[in-house]
């Protein structure tokens, strides 16, 4: 298992931090509340991808573009660490909709 789950007891309206640089990675105070820095490989829902770098695309069984026109039929956070990537954290969070989470990966 190349992956470390972390699950953060936080509201789904709490802003998230990169464990290396400590940029807000998900900013609520900003318009596009989506603010990847160089150590987030995704930002991901149960439902979709909002961010993914090439890199860890690379390193996943199915392309984003697949997954997104399957996703009825799609369990993104089996997806996730399915991925070769070799070390990487997911931090999940709830997504403020019954039973979704949020998934964020960055790197070791
Ligand atoms: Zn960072």
């Amino acid at each position: 298992m190349a992956y470390q789950l972390v699950q953060l007891e936080i509201q789904a309206t709490d802003n998230i931090q990169c464990p290396h640089c400590q940029q807000q990675v998900i900013n609520w105070a900003e318009e596009q509340y989506i603010q990847p820095c160089e150590h987030t490989l995704f930002i991901a829902m149960d439902i979709g991808f909002e961010y993914i770098t090439d890199e860890f695309e690379q390193t996943m069984r199915r392309t984003v573009d697949d997954l997104h026109a399957n996703d009825d039929q799609v369990n993104i956070f089996a997806e996730l660490v399915a991925s070769q990537y070799p070390e990487y954290r997911i931090y999940q969070s709830v997504l403020g909709v019954e039973g979704y989470s949020r998934y964020i990966g960055f790197t070791a």
